[in-house]
């Protein structure tokens, strides 16, 4: 393998960490599908409100230690508040997703940002969807929720990965399922939805500590069923990425080679195209089919499946 793409040498670091509040917008005259719309009617838009993320959980691309040369920045409100009118006044984009990897992922960056949202107004013309982290929105008091809520917040992704303690340590998640259960119920009691993305078969998880994340799903459906806010789960089978934690740990073990770990192939969850609830997520099918933890790949493919079944059902009926 290649060395990383390095930004280390002096005078370089602008190509990798150029100033984000002096980019210009993104020019969707090259995104042939975003803005475009939504289900709901809404024109909607993609937005990036901020690049990296400083936590380092085990198994994720995105995490710091993975990533040397980001230097973690965010934009500043009046920037993103300016692409986001420009959108709605050239597009009639009424809705945002943030799809960085971390965008309300510090207190200081949500109050910041709220201020903002509150004086434009912004929940008068628009609803907007982020990413988030539960140990910082479990550390929010109910103000701030309730401004996220005012502030026209439509839906939170939140990593969440298991319902087992131990594996949300191994993990380096640094959050609990107590933490998870409030987090949820808070923000669900405001009308802010939750997706929740879920990770089966780490490394090192036995079949009940897969088991604990099943029922953490659905308890987490039942907890929201009736509250205003919905709860959705987007389940994964766990894959290692170079330069992750986990990838380094694979390797010490002296178990895998990097080629292995690299052996990425499709997988069909779809039962050859016939089953609805499994398309639209084909991309996010590939694996290197390696058991790492105590769990057959079949079982955790069948444990996918059955999930992302049952919630494509439950978005069927409601
Ligand atoms: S899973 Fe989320 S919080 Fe964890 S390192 Fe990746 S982007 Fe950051």
């Amino acid at each position: 393998m290649g060395a990383p793409v390095s930004g280390g040498r002096s005078g370089t670091g602008h190509h990798l960490a150029p100033d984000i509040n002096a980019l210009p917008y993104v020019d969707r005259r090259f995104l042939a599908h975003d803005p475009y719309p939504a289900e709901d009617g809404r024109t909607e838009a993609n937005m990036v409100g901020a690049r990296g993320c400083p936590y380092d959980c085990s198994f994720c691309g995105a995490a710091v230690s993975a990533n040397p040369d980001i230097t973690i920045r965010v934009r500043k409100p009046d920037n993103i508040l300016g692409e986001m009118h420009e959108l709605r006044d050239c597009h009639g984009v009424t809705a945002f997703r943030f799809v960085d990897d971390l965008f309300l992922g510090a207190r200081r960056v949500i109050e910041t940002m709220m201020k903002a949202f509150t004086v434009e107004k912004v929940s008068d013309w628009a609803v907007w969807d982020a990413t988030g982290r539960i140990n910082v929105l479990h550390r929010a008091n109910d103000a701030t929720l309730d401004r996220l809520a005012d502030n026209g917040l439509r839906e939170v992704a939140l990593g969440i990965e298991s319902g087992n303690p131990r594996v949300l340590r191994y993990i380096d998640k640094r959050i609990t399922p107590a933490m998870i259960r409030t987090v949820i119920r808070r923000l669900s009691e405001r009308g802010i939805g939750v997706k929740g993305y879920f990770i089966l078969g780490f490394p090192s998880e036995s079949a009940d500590e897969l088991d604990d994340t099943v029922s953490l799903v659905r308890e987490l459906w039942h907890l929201t069923d009736r509250l205003p806010g919905r709860f959705r789960a987007s389940v994964f089978e766990f894959r290692p990425y170079p330069g992750t934690p986990e990838w380094s740990r694979l390797v010490a073990t002296g178990r895998y080679t990097a080629e292995q770990l690299l052996a990425y192939g499709a997988v069909d969850l779809t039962g050859d195209g016939l089953d609805d609830a499994m398309r639209g997520r084909d991309e996010f099918n590939f694996s290197v089919g390696i058991q790492f933890g105590g769990v057959p790949v079949d079982d955790v493919r069948r444990h996918l499946v059955e999930l992302s079944r049952e919630q494509h059902d439950r978005r069927v009926v409601a």
